[in-house]
């Protein structure tokens, strides 16, 4: 055999090959989605929330309304407005790390409570 035959016919093996492997109608299976919401971001919320006199997340001291380790949802509305910390996660303006005199203005504004 011709040695410039076999060469050919590998050529036209390894271009097959390329066409194959670079075929983009090849059909891919969808992936698998399901129409389930994302999960549940306020999975720590609790079950059955108490009822608190004050908007105030204690846990957090930050008013419950904008508390955003309580609800992740609120995230995006901080992030939007520019008040976001990154490095801390939290909204800057609930920074006490950034920002420790916002420690006293939240103190302030936290319900009073009687420590039996
Ligand atoms: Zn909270
Ligand atoms: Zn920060």
């Amino acid at each position: 055999m011709p040695r410039s035959f076999v060469n050919a016919a590998r050529a036209v093996a390894l271009a097959s090959t390329l066409v194959f492997l670079g075929c983009p109608d090849q059909p891919t299976p969808p992936p698998a989605t399901t129409n389930a919401p994302p999960a549940a971001t306020n999975a720590r919320a609790p079950i059955v929330p108490r009822v608190e006199v004050a908007d105030w997340c204690k846990e957090h001291g930050v008013p419950e309304s904008i508390c955003t380790r309580c609800n992740e949802t609120l995230i995006p509305e901080f992030k939007k407005k520019g008040d976001w910390c990154a490095k801390h996660e939290l909204p800057d303006s609930q920074c006490l790390v950034c920002h420790p005199e916002l420690k006293a203005k939240l103190e302030a504004m936290a319900p009073k409570e009687e420590k039996k």
